[in-house]
């Protein structure tokens, strides 16, 4: 049902009983259009796309749980466009467009925050390898700033500016970052794909894929066999594990990235905040927790949780950066699987087996992608050609050397 000043009235006055499950949970049928795998942001904003943009309404998300309940419901909420790479940055800046317009576009509040986001660099080569990036930004119509130590210390006057090892001296302010909440993205789109008739199935594991010689026809599930001309998966940490059933080999790792929340304390944190000399970033909710996160754990695992010695590696980033943070109560911590793809970028592709698509290898930062991505993923599938800012995110750039290396930290997911 759709939201507005009338119907939040009309329920307020009626004892909210006129509200409706925001989509409907369906029972799969046996054939469609389009099956989506996977019922994660990626996922659901790729149903969304197809059904609203480009007119595919017979299309079925698969869902071997609840929806949100990968990573699309375990990050950190953070979005931003502040990429280097040509073919990173203009489509990390389409997502960032579609963010900007997101909850008109859904009607629902995804509670999208611009809030900003303030990457600190502590030595003069950071910040110059910063401008370098801020100017690439520029260059391609994305906003940046570069701050000085006080521009910075205005900002966040909290951070330990004159730490011995990690000295802050500036940081790259990306004023249209910010951050949104997490499942309400994930509600969203399944209210505006289910509202056009797409299915959202949940409990609907894919088990196996069924061949019509090369050609991929259709999945078998746990609530029996459904076919379909085209299939996309959007499985993120289950990437490879899905594409071996299809007797694929991809250019992914499955790690465990953990996150963490505090209690609630008074506003702090006014955006973004993240740590140049260590992996370590923060934000604030809008319930007041410390939203804070690190490196992944450095072993390939599918489980989603972690261990300790990453949460003493990143409580040791916090306490470098904001030595305050340690009279603080950790509330809660979790761990999600990251498909970390071999050059820290992500790949929206055709895989070599005809009526199989791809859609991997978000590493730390599929969150902030999950617009751009649905829309390019549904044009691929909708038109069979990529879309212009999607061009560069092909799984053969593995093959023939064009690495997207974002980083510049070659194929090594540790260190992306
Ligand atoms: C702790 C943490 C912090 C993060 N922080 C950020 C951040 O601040 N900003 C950012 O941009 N990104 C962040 N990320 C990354 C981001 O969350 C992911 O890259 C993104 O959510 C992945 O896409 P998705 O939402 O589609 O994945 P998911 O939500 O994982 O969706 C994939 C779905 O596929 C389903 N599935 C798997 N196998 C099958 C099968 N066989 N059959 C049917 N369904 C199946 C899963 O159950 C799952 O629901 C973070 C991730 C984690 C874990």
């Amino acid at each position: 049902m759709r939201r507005s000043i009338f119907s939040l009235a009309l329920n307020a006055l009626t004892g909210h009983r006129l509200w409706r499950p925001t989509w409907r949970d369906a029972v799969p049928k046996p054939e469609y259009d389009v099956i989506i795998i996977g019922g994660g942001g990626h996922g659901l904003a790729t149903a969304h796309y197809l059904a609203n943009v480009f007119g595919i309404q017979r299309v079925a998300v698969l869902e071997k749980s609840w929806i949100g309940s990968g990573n699309a419901g375990r990050n950190t909420t953070i979005i931003r466009s502040n990429y280097l790479l040509p073919g990173n940055n203009a489509f990390y800046e389409l997502s960032m467009k579609l963010w900007e317009g997101l909850e008109q576009e859904l009607n629902y509040n995804a509670m999208v925050s611009q809030r900003g986001i303030v990457n600190l660099y502590h030595s003069d080569a950071q910040r110059d390898a910063y401008a370098r990036r801020g100017n690439s930004m520029r260059l391609h119509g994305v906003d940046a700033e570069l701050l000085d130590r006080d521009q910075v210390r205005a900002m966040v006057p909290f951070l330990d500016f004159d730490n011995a090892r990690f000295p802050v001296k500036g940081g790259l302010l990306q004023r249209r970052a910010g951050t949104a909440r997490h499942d309400a993205v994930v509600w969203g789109y399944a209210a505006a794909a289910s509202r056009r008739g797409v299915d959202i199935v949940q409990n609907c594991e894919v088990t196996g894929f069924i061949r019509n010689g090369d050609a991929v026809v259709g999945v078998e599930t746990t609530r029996g066999s459904i076919r379909a001309p085209k299939i996309a998966m959007a499985v993120a940490g289950n990437s490879s594990r899905v594409a071996a059933l299809a007797g694929l080999r991809l250019p992914i790792e499955s790690h465990v990235l953990q996150a963490f929340v505090s209690e609630a304390v008074k506003p702090l944190i006014p955006g973004v905040v993240t740590f140049g000399a260590g992996h370590f970033y923060v934000s604030q909710s809008d319930k007041g927790g410390l939203v804070f996160g690190g490196d992944i754990d450095g072993y390939n695992s599918y489980a989603q949780r972690g261990n300790l010695p990453v949460v003493e590696d990143v409580a040791e980033g916090g306490m470098a950066l904001m030595p305050m943070i340690g009279r603080i109560r950790l509330l809660r911590s979790w761990g999600g699987i990251m498909d970390m793809s071999m050059d820290g970028s992500p790949i929206i592709d055709r895989s070599p087996l005809p009526g199989l698509y791809l859609n991997a290898g978000w590493c730390y930062g599929g969150f902030k992608a999950i617009p751009g991505s649905g829309f390019c993923f549904a044009h691929l599938i909708a038109k069979g050609e990529p879309h212009p800012t999607a061009a560069a995110l092909r799984l053969d750039r593995f093959e023939r050397g064009y690495l997207l290396d974002e980083k510049g930290q070659g194929a090594q997911p540790n260190l992306h």
